[in-house]
């Protein structure tokens, strides 16, 4: 069996290594234009002339949970597309969504502030029955982020295409239930895949229903966020503020107004980060139950786009 290696932005040599350990029956290559077709392929923002090269191909492997670049390629059409499932993905994601929650809702910027003018002072308590928080997306790290929230005993609701039923969340569906969704929350977290449905659904209209003072954290892609209507609902103030994670274009070009904005966090994209060792033991299991005839978890359904 030959698995054809294919991460752009990805140091191979630590990959490749880990993919022969845990594979050892199989050949792994480094992919180079013109190399020797094989039967899987590990991807991350491939060109197109891999996929054209490779038309067997069986499985392509993505080495992360997005594949909206990688669906906007031809693939060959045999090919299970198969994306990380968590592999301590998750995790992060509850730890940044709700470090973003929590930093906004007790006012830790504020606190900073008075701390770096040497002002001793106390802010009155919030209550958090006043900052419900939306999740959008209830897959695999919206569940986990929206648990992680009930612990905090935050008010959570979730929205999601099909109906999901889990403790402590309030659960929508549907984009009939998206307005009633949005009005029930104040604080909305974005854990989207990026998809024809999905694509600018962070805008004007959206944002607006929000409860005032709404606060918006996009961990998803930036592709979902118009960027010039987030900036206005901030202007205006129906926004309080927000965290983004992710942008339209990356790196987030240096004269982009999120940079300067003084009530815009940004971080490059680091939210939940690929982890190496659990993503190849992930993938070498998958593709070992391919090979079996199983059918694996975390397959991607190309007509839905995620
Ligand atoms: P999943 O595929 O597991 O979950 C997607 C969720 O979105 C599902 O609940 C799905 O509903 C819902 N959904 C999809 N389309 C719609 C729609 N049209 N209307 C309503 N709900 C919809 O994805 P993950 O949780 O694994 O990942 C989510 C996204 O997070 C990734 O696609 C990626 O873009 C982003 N991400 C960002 C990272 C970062 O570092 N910033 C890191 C990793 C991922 P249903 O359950 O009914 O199918």
């Amino acid at each position: 069996m030959k698995i054809s290696f294919c991460c752009t932005g990805t140091e191979p040599t630590p990959w490749l290594a880990g993919l022969r350990a845990a594979l050892p029956q199989a050949q792994v290559e480094l992919w180079q234009p013109g190399a020797a077709p094989a039967d899987y392929a590990v991807v991350w923002a491939p060109p197109q002339q891999f996929f054209d090269q490779q038309p067997q191909l069986k499985g392509v492997f993505a080495i992360g949970a997005g594949v909206d670049a990688l669906l906007r390629l031809r693939l060959p059409p045999q090919a299970t597309v198969v994306r990380l499932d968590d592999a301590g993905m998750a995790v992060q994601m509850a730890e940044y969504v709700c470090h973003a929650v929590i930093r906004h809702f007790r006012e830790l910027d504020v606190y900073a502030a008075d701390i770096s003018h040497g002002q001793w002072t106390f802010h009155k308590p919030r209550h958090r029955a006043d900052f419900p928080v939306g999740v959008m997306g209830l897959g695999v790290l919206g569940q986990r982020v929206a648990q992680a929230l009930t612990q905090f005993e935050f008010p959570v609701n979730g929205w999601s295409r099909s109906p999901k039923v889990m403790p402590g969340v309030r659960g929508f569906n549907g984009r009939a239930q998206l307005d009633a969704f949005l009005a029930s929350s104040r604080i909305l977290v974005n854990l989207l895949p990026l998809t024809f449905d999905t694509q600018g659904i962070l805008n004007r209209d959206t944002l607006s229903r929000l409860q005032p003072s709404g606060y918006v954290i996009n961990v998803a892609r930036g592709a979902h966020l118009v960027d010039d209507d987030l900036l206005a609902l901030l202007d205006s103030g129906h926004l309080a503020g927000a965290t983004l994670d992710v942008f339209r274009t990356e790196p987030l070009p240096l004269k982009h107004p999120f940079w300067q904005h003084p009530k815009i966090t940004i971080t490059p994209h680091t939210s939940a980060r690929t982890l190496r060792e659990t993503s190849i033991a992930q993938i070498a299991g998958k593709l070992e139950a391919l090979e079996r005839g199983e059918t694996v978890v975390g397959r991607v359904d190309l007509e839905r786009g995620y």
